[in-house]
């Protein structure tokens, strides 16, 4: 029977179980054999390979993290470390890997491709900073979990008639600040992809609370800046009481969203087509709606670019 590895790597995300729940029911369906890796790379370098059956799946699509868990491996960052993972996978019996991690997970998987293991990457990370994918897994329900943070501080913020600034994870992209900050309805959203200036920001949140506002938000994606130091700044330009709150990793937990489940389930079902079909050395992802593939080095080559149409609609909207 054909043998299917699958493993998370880099950073955790909300939707990565129902994906591996996805590969694993789907494949036994189609008659394969589904190994889980643990720990990644790690768990590669490792062995560390636990057969996955049905029931081992089972009450995983709502939970969020990884069951097969999660790790960055600098051996395999090395070429000894590669080969060593293909032949452990060879060894193993292992024709096929999925790898459910970002842009290093993906590089690892394509040197993996090129030594003899068919991969399949999906991409797993909250940040949405993929190319040739419209969403990542976990990006969905990370937004949910910003605006319900934003909902409780917002009670308070308004109590005390401050100004919050909040930053949110996103590493280089400013996606989970623009798209949380819209949903949030929120005062300003500074991003990495778009020029601000804080003075200006600073004076237009003063005149807000001359007009009467009590409170005000201002969205900060990590990679535009630091939101103390912003916090910082906007006191100084105008004088208003401003706090921020870092969320950090809370954003990479809570319960995977409808949509997360649902689009990974999809995800893990293709998975296993293009295995059927001999097609391989490629990374999924959702394009207006449709679970498409590209191959690794398009990936690698192709450039995202800034959501400036949503952004002008923020501009509109406040
Ligand atoms: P996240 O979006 O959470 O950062 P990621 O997959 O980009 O996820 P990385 O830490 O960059 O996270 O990569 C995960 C692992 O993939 C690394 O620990 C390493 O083992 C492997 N990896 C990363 N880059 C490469 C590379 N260029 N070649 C081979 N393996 C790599």
């Amino acid at each position: 029977m054909k043998k299917i590895g699958v493993l998370t790597s880099g950073g955790d995300s909300q939707g990565m179980n129902s994906a591996i729940r996805s590969v694993v029911r789907t494949g036994i369906a189609r008659g394969y054999e589904i190994v889980g890796i643990k720990r990644g790379y790690n768990g590669l370098m490792e062995k560390d390979f636990i057969p996955l059956g049905s029931k081992d799946v089972s009450d995983k699509l709502y939970r969020g993290g990884t069951f097969l868990q999660s790790a960055r491996s600098e051996e395999f960052r090395t070429e000894e470390g590669q080969k060593k993972g293909a032949n452990n996978l060879k060894e193993e019996g292992i024709e096929h890997l999925v790898v459910i991690g970002g842009d290093g997970s993906y590089r690892g998987a394509a040197k993996l491709n090129d030594l003899g293991i068919k991969t399949y990457g999906l991409p797993g990370t909250i940040d949405n900073d993929l190319p040739l994918t419209d969403y990542t897994i976990g990006f969905d329900t990370t937004l949910n979990v910003v605006t319900d943070a934003i909902g409780n501080l917002r009670d308070t913020m308004s109590s005390h008639e401050r100004v919050s600034v909040i930053e949110v994870m996103g590493r280089n992209s400013g996606d989970i600040a623009l798209h949380a900050g819209i949903a949030s309805g929120v005062d300003a959203i500074l991003v990495p992809e778009q020029p601000w200036d804080i003075k200006e920001i600073s004076y237009k949140l003063k005149d807000r609370f001359n007009k009467g506002k009590t409170h005000s938000i201002v969205m900060v994606a990590e990679g535009a800046g630091n939101g103390e130091e912003i916090a910082h700044m906007i006191k100084d330009h105008c004088g208003l009481d401003t706090r921020a709150t870092i969320l950090g990793h809370i954003q990479r937990g809570g319960t995977p969203s409808a949509f997360d489940r649902v689009f990974t389930s999809r995800m893990g079902h293709e998975v296993i087509r293009l295995i059927d079909n001999d097609i391989y050395g490629v990374a999924l992802g959702i394009e207006n709606n449709d679970i498409t593939y590209h191959r690794f080095e398009e990936i690698f080559e192709a450039h995202q670019p800034p959501n400036t149409k949503l952004y002008s609609i923020f501009g509109d909207l406040v």
